[in-house]
């Protein structure tokens, strides 16, 4: 093991820990030693996605292995490294992609190791990053560039998840998108829209603060679906001919319906949010307007282009990243959350302050 003055001095740490029946606690938890092929991270930054609210109320995916430590959204720095590990350093910056693989299966040989048969997520079957320090196979962690802060780096899992979703796709200049959904997925897809150079972009949702953080990040037209039937708002403003592209990151609802009903002819949906159950849609819609339905579940292939959009400055977390909290205020940071307190749309917490 190779360590640098970075190393923790205390061999115990909190820990916040669910079995999905409906709360988090902390445990106390060794600093793990890292085997070999693994790095000791000291985590400075996790993002709460919605998915670790979820997994509390055990509406988590069905592999999901409780009692599991949360965190998947995990930026930090190499603290030690275990044998073998050539390609980090200690003191280096580093963000995380949560996928274990076993580089062998046919997905793994193909590039989509994020379909591995023996898939291991971080945060779901393997421990995650709601804690100071852990280890993770090195391979898991991506350097970060000076210029990316470790809040922003926590970001990378949100954007990338909307990014490799919407690559399944191609846009043309003169498309006219909506987003429906704008939480974090929803506002870093208008950004991704515009930055592709589709520059009229309608956001659907419930909450006045977020479409107008939409608005500020280049939606051209936002549409309350407590006021205003989406499906007729979204064809009024395309004169009766629908959206190019919709890109659905509510995950809730009947937004599935929406995109199908308000997509044009040769529309493309984009399906980035998970339901967790079964929606109905109509398949004539989908055979008479030749519709494009695809989805998008992983980050990881995205990592390197959301690092260097956020350095370009096409991608902000301003706007986005309402609330930081130390890790010990998980249960106020989580009710934030939950109650989307204060205008709340991502919450980060920081396990170093
Ligand atoms: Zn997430
Ligand atoms: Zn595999």
């Amino acid at each position: 093991m190779t360590t640098g003055n970075l190393t923790p001095t205390a061999d115990a740490q909190q820990a916040v820990v669910t079995d999905g029946t409906g709360s988090a606690w902390t445990e106390e938890r060794d600093i793990p030693e890292p085997a070999a092929g693994e790095a000791l991270v000291k985590v400075t930054a996790v993002g709460i996605c919605g998915s670790d609210v979820g997994l509390i109320e055990g509406e988590g995916p069905p592999w999901t292995d409780y009692p599991i430590v949360l965190g998947h959204e995990v930026a930090g720095e190499v603290v030690a490294l275990g044998d073998g590990v050539e390609d980090l350093a200690v003191g280096q910056r580093v963000a995380l992609h949560g996928f274990i693989y076993c580089s062998r299966c046919t997905a793994c040989r193909e590039g989509r190791y994020y379909q591995c048969d023996e898939l291991k997520e971080i945060g779901f079957t393997v421990d995650g990053g709601y804690r100071p320090y852990a280890a993770w196979p090195a391979y898991t962690l991506t350097p970060l560039p000076s210029d990316v802060s470790a809040v922003a780096a926590s970001q990378i899992d949100s954007a990338g998840c909307t990014l490799h979703a919407m690559n399944r796709i191609t846009t043309r200049f003169t498309d006219t998108a909506a987003v429906l959904g704008p939480g974090s997925l929803g506002l870093y897809g208008v950004q991704l829209l515009r930055t592709q150079g589709v520059d009229d972009v309608i956001l659907t949702g419930t909450r006045e603060e977020r479409l107008a953080a939409g608005e500020r990040m280049g939606a051209s037209k936002t549409i309350n679906v407590r006021e205003e039937d989406p499906i007729d708002a979204i064809l009024e403003y395309t004169n009766g001919r629908g959206v190019d592209v919709c890109v659905e990151a509510a995950g809730a609802g009947d937004v599935l319906q929406t995109c199908v009903k308000s997509a044009a002819r040769q529309g493309k949906i984009v399906l980035t949010g998970a339901f967790g159950d079964t929606k109905e849609i109509d398949p004539d819609e989908i055979v008479a307007k030749e519709l494009t339905i695809v989805g998008g579940v992983t980050a990881s292939h995205a990592v390197d282009e959301v690092i260097e959009l956020l350095q370009r400055g096409a991608l902000t977390i301003d706007d986005v990243v309402t609330h930081e909290f130390p890790l010990r205020d998980f249960e106020e940071a989580l009710d934030t959350v939950r109650e989307r307190r204060d205008g709340a749309i991502k919450v980060v917490l920081r396990p170093q302050a």
